[in-house]
């Protein structure tokens, strides 16, 4: 599938920053995106793209906003039917909500109906790419996999690894862990616009030999996506250090096993040192920023600000449902801008649209194809209507009232949510 075929001229107020030029932005108030067959032809003023491409489908969006299709760098799909489980810290959540809820991933017909469920929602919420955790499960991932195709999402993700520290039920191997992911991979992996992600859940449930063998995995498929989690929780900590005497430190753990690396995607980083940042800068690796996570389950705050003055380091913004509190990028930027503020180095709404969009891509190795409004790129959109009356009363009085892009955008991650989403195309459908 290739998306739409005709090509089709979008108008509109367009906002994307630009990989072409690092850390521009592109502003057109009368603005025109152009896009054929997927992908995007042209970006300019309206006028000049009209003339260019005269014969194209023109859908007029008018002072609404078209900005790049949302990036979710880390969320775990089978958890969205147990978001908002309260009271507890990362560890005790993990065993009260968590692995039951992923246990009745063991059905496939559940897993099909969840997955069809949660890349509906994607949709809905203008999420066009995602890194995606499955269950232990083979057929969890084999679930998402199907829909995300059937749908045409830019989906990454893979079967969980766990080999300890879990039910014996949700438990795998060391060698049925890379025998169920060298399966999925081979299957999926490059299929339209899937990629498969090597997913130790985290180092407390995986063996030294299970992040061995995984290690050994990734270094078989050197461009494939890993994905774990990492500092997010002092206990969390604790425990790796009890588990892994003679490490360094957390970080160490994954990059002994060579987990460390180029397209490695760890999510919080919350409490890491400045050797950790620097060391996982220096492997051009990432971190997927959670803040309603953070704050649902009292993590603590990840400092972005910081972690993007690391040379090397990229930071994407992950929702992390089902401890993150939203799917809905805008509300994750809301809290994203909490967190910033709380930490003294607060983000503007530029740089916090850019967090959700190509600082994502960036994060997940696929700048090249999405992130931005650009030549060559898919054609993944998002209409963005702050003034509709879908919206909060709140909301339409606030930005009724602005002056200025800046203070739009802030208003809309500040007190909006999917009702903003006026329609998010998906490589050119
Ligand atoms: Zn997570």
């Amino acid at each position: 599938m290739t998306g739409g075929t005709r090509m089709t001229v979008v108008l509109g107020h367009v906002v994307t920053p630009t990989a072409s030029d690092p850390g521009g932005f592109l502003d057109i108030a009368s603005g025109a995106v152009a896009y054929a067959d997927g992908t995007i032809l042209d970006v300019g003023d309206a006028t000049d793209i009209l003339t260019r491409y005269r014969g194209a489908l023109v859908e007029d969006h008018g002072d609404r906003f078209i900005v790049p299709g949302f990036v979710d760098a880390h969320v775990h799909y089978p958890q969205i039917g147990m978001i908002a489980s309260p009271g507890l810290e990362l560890l005790d959540w993990l065993e009260r909500f968590t692995f039951p809820a992923e246990a009745r991933f063991a059905d496939d017909s559940h897993a099909d109906r969840v997955a069809d469920f949660f890349t509906d929602q994607l949709v809905d919420n203008g999420v066009t790419t995602a890194c995606v955790y499955a269950t232990v499960h083979p057929g969890s991932a084999d679930a998402l996999f199907r829909h995300a195709r059937a749908k045409n999402l830019r989906i990454i993700t893979g079967k969980v690894c766990m080999d300890r520290g879990a039910p014996d039920h949700l438990l795998d191997t060391p060698s049925s862990a890379v025998e169920d992911s060298v399966a999925l991979l081979e299957k999926w992996h490059g299929v339209g616009r899937l990629e498969y992600a090597i997913t130790p859940r985290f180092a407390p449930t995986s063996s030294d030999a299970q992040l061995a063998a995984l290690g050994e995995l990734a270094a078989s498929y050197p461009d494939v996506v890993v994905q774990t989690h990492l500092s997010e929780n002092t206990a969390e900590i604790e425990r790796v250090r009890m588990l892994f005497p003679g490490t360094r430190d957390y970080t160490d753990v994954y990059d002994r096993a060579g987990l460390v690396r180029r397209r490695a995607v760890f999510g919080h980083g919350v409490h890491l040192s400045e050797r950790e940042l620097r060391r996982l800068g220096q492997a051009e690796a990432s971190v997927a920023h959670c803040p309603t996570s953070n704050f649902f389950l009292g993590s603590g705050m990840f400092g972005v600000a910081r972690a993007q003055s690391i040379e090397g380091l990229r930071v994407g913004l992950g929702s992390d449902v089902g401890a993150g509190t939203s799917l809905s990028p805008l509300v994750t930027l809301g809290a994203a801008y909490q967190a910033s503020r709380m930490l003294g180095a607060p983000l503007d709404g530029g740089r916090l649209l850019r967090l959700a969009t190509l600082g994502g891509a960036e994060a997940l190795g696929v700048d090249e194809s999405v992130g931005s409004l650009e030549h060559g790129k898919d054609a993944d959109l998002v209409i963005l209507d702050p003034f509709g009356p879908q919206n909060s009363a709140v909301l339409r009085h606030r930005v009724d009232g602005a002056e200025t892009l800046e203070e739009v955008l802030f208003a809309v991650m500040m007190l909006g949510d999917e009702r903003a989403v006026a329609r998010t195309v998906v490589a050119g459908v």
